[in-house]
């Protein structure tokens, strides 16, 4: 005779953290502190996302981490509706767009506040801090209002 299941749902799957390379380091412990930074050549000023190292523009490698406003417009979006990770069934359909910054630099990121199909291309947007974990924040962004 086999045991009675019990009524206690199962526990929900954890979402994948994002790795963190040591190039995108200063990125994530700047997102624990709710501030969205990119880096900055050096050499001609440049601003660059994600990290790379050697500017695109002149070649050099010096660089710096630099905070950026979070307000942007909506460049691309893609909605997505099969969840490609269980932890993420339950929020199917979601946005994720590419978030091109107020400073020119984009940014891939999911979109929340508003039903998936109703992010569009060209809508203000601006960054708000997901603390996933006591590790990880994750930067989403939110129609904006102002
Ligand atoms: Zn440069």
């Amino acid at each position: 005779m086999s045991e009675r299941p019990t009524a206690t749902a199962p526990a929900a799957p954890a979402k994948p953290a994002p790795a963190v390379s040591p190039e995108m380091a200063p990125f994530w412990a700047a997102a624990r502190r709710h501030e969205l930074v990119v880096q900055r050549c050096t050499g001609c000023g440049a601003l660059r996302f994600p990290a790379r190292e050697i500017c695109s523009r002149c070649l050099a490698r010096g660089v710096a981490w630099q905070p950026v406003s979070g307000r942007g417009t909506v460049f691309t979006v893609a909605v997505m509706h099969q969840a490609n990770h269980p932890a993420f069934a339950a929020e199917v359909p979601y946005a994720v767009a590419v978030v091109e910054l107020d400073e020119g630099v984009r940014v891939t990121a999911q979109v929340t506040g508003i039903p998936a199909r109703e992010v569009t291309i060209g809508m203000p947007v601006e960054v708000w801090w997901d603390a996933v974990s006591p590790e990880v924040t994750v930067p989403r962004f939110r129609p904006r209002t102002a």
